[in-house]
């Protein structure tokens, strides 16, 4: 079976990811979406609520497998028997860092290749980081994300407005 690991903070999901899964499984026959715990980035979700909001999202597709990681994606690929990397490319700044990336990979494990689909031009400006701060503002993501993601976002975003301060 030829599989990919499409790994992500997907803090949330918007539907330019959705995108590159879709295309993604006209070109492998199963793709693993891996929800990595980055330390650096503050998330608006919990892992553990991004995978349930990835596991309803793809419920349906038997090709689509959820999943998390510590550590480094190289070992999280060892562990899983993959060795191709799935990542979406969006602009220049996107290349910089996935060049980076893609090395350091290699180095760290020379088995491992990383292919790159760049995203369809409608959701070349969407990101999560952009998704997150329209909707703090109040403003309507729903153009932008999957129905399941919207709902979460109102609920965490009513939440954390009825927290005492
Ligand atoms: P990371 O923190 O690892 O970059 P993200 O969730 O931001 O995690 O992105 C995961 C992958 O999806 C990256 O390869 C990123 O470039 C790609 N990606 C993010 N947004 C889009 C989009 N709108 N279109 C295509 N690819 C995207």
């Amino acid at each position: 079976m030829n599989t990919a690991i499409y790994p992500g903070t997907f803090d949330p999901i918007t539907l330019g990811h959705l995108n590159i899964v879709q295309r993604g499984l006209h070109v492998f026959d199963r793709i693993i979406i891996a929800i990595s715990h980055e330390a650096d980035k503050k998330p608006l979700f919990t892992v553990e609520e991004r995978l349930q909001m990835l596991k309803t999202l793809f419920s349906a597709e038997s090709r689509v497998e959820i999943d998390q990681f510590k550590g480094l994606l190289v070992d999280f690929l060892k562990h899983k028997k993959v060795t191709t990397i799935l990542r979406g490319i969006r602009t220049v700044e996107d290349f910089e860092y996935e060049y980076q990336m893609t090395n350091a990979n290699k180095m760290l494990d020379p088995n491992v290749e990383t292919v790159f689909m760049l995203t369809d031009g409608i959701y070349g400006h969407l990101s999560s980081t952009l998704i997150k701060e329209i909707a703090l503002l109040g403003g309507n993501i729903k153009a932008m994300v999957p129905d399941v993601v919207t709902t979460h976002v109102q609920k965490k975003l009513q939440a954390m407005q009825n927290k005492p301060s």
